[in-house]
């Protein structure tokens, strides 16, 4: 039998502690399930904090995968590996060491209490449209092409390519 892969995109996120180290744990740990191929990973960017902006500024980037989970078993992988890396919840959109987003699932649209795709706020997002763009700058997003919405959020908040710590 073949085995059915959806092709999905995951949202990457850190402010706490060493956050490019971060980012690259938590890149390895979803390439190394056993369910889940990694496909890219866009360039990392730095970006101030939005929502609760008395923070550190966050390192971000988005991967593409392939994976044979289902979205729920897929956004439970993202939950294990934040906990894994020691996420601890406190204010919302506050610190964290990382927070892992199913942006998008193939082109399914899923609106439940715990788990809504594509992810209600990517598309208002520099830090989750620019590294997208960079990735599939043709994909459609809430109407809307990447590339230009990346290019329009990179205008109204801030954003830099990540240069090394
Ligand atoms: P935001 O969702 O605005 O980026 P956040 O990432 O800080 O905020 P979290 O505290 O990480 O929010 O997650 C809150 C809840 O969001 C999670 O418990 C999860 O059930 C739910 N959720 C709904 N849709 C998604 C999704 N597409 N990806 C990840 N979590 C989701
Ligand atoms: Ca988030
Ligand atoms: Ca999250």
């Amino acid at each position: 039998m073949v085995e059915r892969r959806v092709r999905c995109y995951i949202g990457l996120g850190s402010n706490l502690g060493d956050s490019r180290a971060n980012i690259e744990a938590a890149l390895r740990h979803l390439a190394g399930a056993p369910e889940i191929s990694m496909i890219a990973v866009a360039p990392f960017y730095r970006t101030a904090p939005v929502g609760y902006t008395d923070q550190a500024y966050f390192i971000n980037t988005v991967a593409e995968i392939n994976t044979s989970l289902s979205p729920r078993q897929l956004l439970q992988r993202l939950q294990a590996i934040e906990n894994m890396l020691g996420r601890v919840r406190t204010v919302r959109w506050g610190p964290r060491t990382v927070d892992l987003d199913l942006l998008l699932y193939g082109s399914a649209v899923i609106d439940e209490p715990d788990l809504q795709v594509p992810h209600p706020r990517m598309h208002r997002r520099a830090f989750v449209m620019v590294p997208l763009a960079d990735l599939h700058p043709d994909l459609v997003v809430a109407g809307e092409k990447a590339s230009a919405l990346a290019r329009r959020l990179a205008r109204e908040q801030e954003i830099t390519r990540y240069a090394g710590a």
